[in-house]
């Protein structure tokens, strides 16, 4: 029987904005999706991602029931069968091997759901496994380390105000593509920033490639990649030694004196050589920032891919606190959230988290480098990683040295995906879980509770109704504790109570009774004493709670007794290691400089397999053209891109956005999606580049790799178009 067309007011959950969604749906399918216009935060920042979000909940390969894995192919099992079987050889690996020979890694897609979130820490904790790798290893644990010395907690959102800035620096940053949405949300970001430029502020971008961004800015530090510490190092050069601070602030934080004493051991000649700008340069941004009326330092990913991107995040702090910009009208602030999760995380019994094994790293934030996962799982001794639980991630296509990892995984004694289809990560899973779309789920994100540049909030309702039999992964988890008598949460009664409240709701008949991890996001909105739970939900289309506000992150240090540190002694100690290195130079075998970009199509390495979302895949091999004539290539030419660990191949595109011996490829490409059935073959589009960056040459300080400073070498390469089968290691056919 055909139903009324209906329409749901929910939100995006696929990066940070969060933007308003007008759902229609039609017999439960997803017919149109449309930006919210009555959402009152962020109905301008709507884009292409979240209208085609319809078509990966019907994806072709989609998998709706749990699989096992028979030979080269997968047969259906039922839910019971699959917890039961996952839940004795995971018992099996931990009785004989102890908690560390259990892994998990969890992609970026999970931080969107609260209750799964939770259940995977729940179950995790419950394991005591410290084995637990996240994709943050490969972006953000720079600036989570940072935040974390410099004012004591990792997960800080500093929004840039952009309306109110007089100068905008922003460094490794491409918000004209990503409009901010990174570690926080600013809806209209970009547009925001060009209205504030025509308004009279100055935008600075500091970017080895002239990005859409930086064409538009009113100065283009086209920087050494790899070295805007170096440029960063050189403006707190000239702002401490011209007296360009802000005194009441600088000396508000601790640490103002190694600062002096760190720029006192500095030649601005030399860091010039080290970043490629020119000395004037330098001072001259320094000044114009510095005495600009309000203004911030941004960076981004830009910075953190490279082994040097915690000293560079650091020093993009450090200029915002000197100068008065840090918690200022204009500069990089904090907002005010509505919950308080403290009370219930204080009961919590978390396991430590210890060094890793092999290389002896410790947890950032408390997981460890994605680049650690394969020499866990391939060193033999005790702790050896022998099962894995992949939760919605594709760790072999985001990290680094993807074939190696790739390797691994064929070797593990179990290896569980949990995912809506079948990615490069997961061809050798022995069991697929089946998960949900963000639109057949309810959502309510209290980990993004301050992330915003006003007072939000939205509950997120369910769109469409999941696919029958589906379960929401933290049930899988919390079934899997169950079933293997492993304490949830790390509380022994934990589990007594969750299967009373199951029982209870059999006996009643009413579902509600029996436990899911909403009640929790309910007990910390009502601890946070902001908000009631009922006012959150009377606004469907979302609720600006309050006005903006400056000055909130001095209020809460000074609440916990805390004063800003800016020189943190392994940031300090890091950055002179740096300066006492001489400028960087190729080798002569890898002559060229690999760097990354973003594509406004992909969320790192999910969507590449979307139908209709990409014109091509953007993984063309950008190169200046005194470069390609050097090598004898013209425009769309297939090169050879080798380093010491892999190499792809891919059409060269001739540009002169890149200056000469600097090379761009495109990341999130080039991982297949499988037919689990074996009928069809593997669906891909582009190539994987990460593939090349190497799983030893990490930032020493935040683990994160060489993901846009890895030395290459470009070849011209046969005549034919090249494909996912010219690259090492692979063995694929089909193109979306
Ligand atoms: S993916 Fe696009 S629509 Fe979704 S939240 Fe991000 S900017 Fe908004």
């Amino acid at each position: 029987v055909a139903r009324m067309a209906r329409t749901v007011f929910t939100f995006c959950r696929i990066c940070e904005a969060r933007c308003g969604l007008a759902v229609t749906v039609e017999n439960d399918r997803v017919v149109q999706i449309a930006p919210d216009k009555e959402n009152p935060h962020s109905w301008r920042d709507f884009c292409a991602k979240a209208r085609t979000a319809g078509r990966v909940v019907d994806h072709e390969r989609r998998i709706l029931a749990p699989l096992r894995r028979v030979g080269d192919r997968y047969v259906e099992a039922s839910w019971d069968e699959a917890i039961g079987d996952i839940a004795r050889r995971l018992r099996r690996v931990l009785d004989a091997h102890g908690p560390d020979a259990i892994g998990a890694y969890w992609g970026n897609p999970n931080g969107w759901s609260e209750s799964n979130h939770l259940a995977r820490d729940a179950f995790l904790d419950a394991i005591g496994t410290s084995q637990r790798y996240n994709s943050a290893s490969v972006d953000n644990n720079a600036v989570l380390y940072v935040c974390n010395e410099m004012y004591g907690t990792a997960r800080l959102f500093l929004i840039p105000d952009v309306d109110e800035a007089h100068c905008m620096l922003l460094v490794g940053a491409n918000p004209a593509v990503s409009a901010f949405n990174w570690t926080c949300s600013v809806p209209g970001g970009w547009k925001r920033v060009l209205a504030a430029q025509a308004n009279g502020a100055d935008v600075i971008v500091v970017d080895p490639r002239r990005t859409e961004t930086a064409a538009a800015a009113d100065t283009h530090v086209a920087v050494r990649p790899g070295q805007d510490w170096a440029f960063l190092l050189g403006l707190l050069t000239v702002v401490l030694t011209e007296g360009l601070i802000d005194a009441a602030d600088a000396n508000d934080a601790d640490g103002l004196a190694e600062l002096v004493r760190l720029v006192s051991e500095v030649d601005l000649e030399h860091l010039a050589g080290v970043c490629d700008v020119p000395t004037d340069a330098i001072v001259d941004v320094a000044r114009r920032f510095a005495r600009a009326p309000t203004g911030f330092c941004f960076t981004a990913t830009g910075v953190s891919h490279h082994r040097t991107g915690a000293v560079g995040e650091w020093l993009g702090h450090v200029l915002n606190v000197v100068t008065g910009r840090l918690d200022r009208t204009g500069g990089r602030y904090k907002q005010r959230s509505f919950v308080d999760t403290a009370p219930f995380q204080a009961r919590l019994k978390r396991p430590p988290r210890r060094p890793s094994r092999v290389r002896g790293l410790p947890a950032i934030n408390g997981t460890h480098s994605m680049a650690e996962m394969a020499g866990e799982i391939l060193t033999p001794g005790p702790g050896q990683i022998r099962a894995m639980i992949i939760h919605a991630g594709n760790p072999a296509n985001t990290g680094p040295a993807g074939a190696e990892l790739d390797r691994a995984l064929s070797q593990l004694d179990l290896l569980v995906a949990v995912d809506m289809v079948q990615r490069e990560s997961h061809r050798h899973a022995h069991w697929l879980i089946p998960a949900p779309h963000w639109l057949e789920r309810d959502d309510l994100l209290i980990s993004f509770a301050a992330s915003s540049d006003e007072p939000f909030v939205q509950y997120g309702p369910q769109a469409v109704p999941p696919p029958p039999g589906m379960r929401e992964e933290w049930r899988f988890f919390i079934d899997l504790a169950l079933a293997m008598r492993r304490p949830l949460f790390g509380h022994r009664g934990a589990n007594t109570a969750i299967r009373a409240t199951r029982a209870l709701a059999r006996i009643t008949g009413v579902p509600a009774l029996a436990f899911h991890p909403r009640w929790y996001t309910r007990l910390v909105v009502a601890a946070g004493r902001t908000l009631r739970w009922q006012d959150i939900l009377d606004h469907p289309h979302g609720w600006v709670w309050s006005e903006r506000r400056y000055g909130v992150l001095r209020a809460e240090l000074a609440e916990r007794g805390r004063r800003i540190q800016l020189a943190p002694p392994t940031l300090l100690a890091r950055c002179r290691e740096l300066l006492a290195q001489p400028a960087p130079a190729a080798p002569a075998e890898f002559p060229f400089l690999l760097i990354n970009k973003r594509d406004k199509n992909l969320m790192n390495s999910w969507l590449s397999d979307v139908p209709g979302l990409h014109r091509k895949p953007g993984t063309d091999v950008e190169m200046n053209p005194s470069d390609a004539d050097a090598i004898g290539v013209r425009d769309g030419d297939p090169v050879r891109v080798a380093s010491p660990v892999a190499s792809v191949e891919a059409p060269v595109a001739v540009t002169d956005v890149v200056a000469p011996g600097v090379v761009t490829i495109g990341h999130g490409w080039g991982s297949r999606v499988f037919d689990p059935t074996a009928e069809k073959p593997p669906m891909v589009a582009g190539v994987d580049r990460n593939r090349l960056v190497s799983n030893t040459d990490l930032d020493p300080v935040s683990q994160i790799p060489a993901l846009s400073s890895t030395y290459v070498s470009v070849t011209r390469a046969g005549s034919r178009a090249p494909s996912l089968a010219d690259t090492t290691d692979r063995e694929s056919e089909g193109v979306v």
